[in-house]
């Protein structure tokens, strides 16, 4: 087998913002054996610090969450990336809370992708994976 395919090809890099350590954890897990190269952030602050270190293909943001919530977190990183004239970053929201007035916040903010916890793993891979093929 020829494996220089394979050393070339880049794992995609996933932000993950979540203040439940519980919920950090199972992502990270999740993400690793699917195959992607997770970073996990327990909120806003910490996350934009992972960002301006490296590149990311793709932010999963919680909407509840101590200091800045998750439509705060994909503002900062939107202007992030449009000041530093980075491509922008997939954005995919998972909310334990299937609160009307967050998901019209999120519609209006253009984000795309609104997941509700607990969700099922096949249907969470295949988001993650049309949102990474574009
Ligand atoms: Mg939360």
């Amino acid at each position: 087998m020829n494996t220089e395919h394979v050393v070339h090809h880049r794992k995609k890099r996933i932000l993950a913002v979540d203040d439940d350590g519980l919920v950090r954890r199972s992502l990270e897990i999740l993400l690793r054996e699917a195959g992607y190269d997770p970073t996990v952030a327990s909120n806003g602050q910490e996350a934009l610090g992972f960002l301006v270190q490296r590149h990311f293909d793709l932010l999963i943001t919680d909407i509840r969450m101590p200091g800045m919530d998750g439509l705060q977190v994909i503002q900062a990183v939107r202007q992030y990336c449009h000041e530093m004239k980075k491509q922008p970053i997939p954005e995919i929201v998972l909310t334990a809370y299937n609160d009307e007035q967050v998901r019209q916040s999120a519609i209006r903010l253009g984000v795309r992708e609104f997941l509700l916890k607990p969700f099922k793993v096949d249907e969470f891979l295949k988001v993650l994976d049309r949102n990474l093929s574009r």
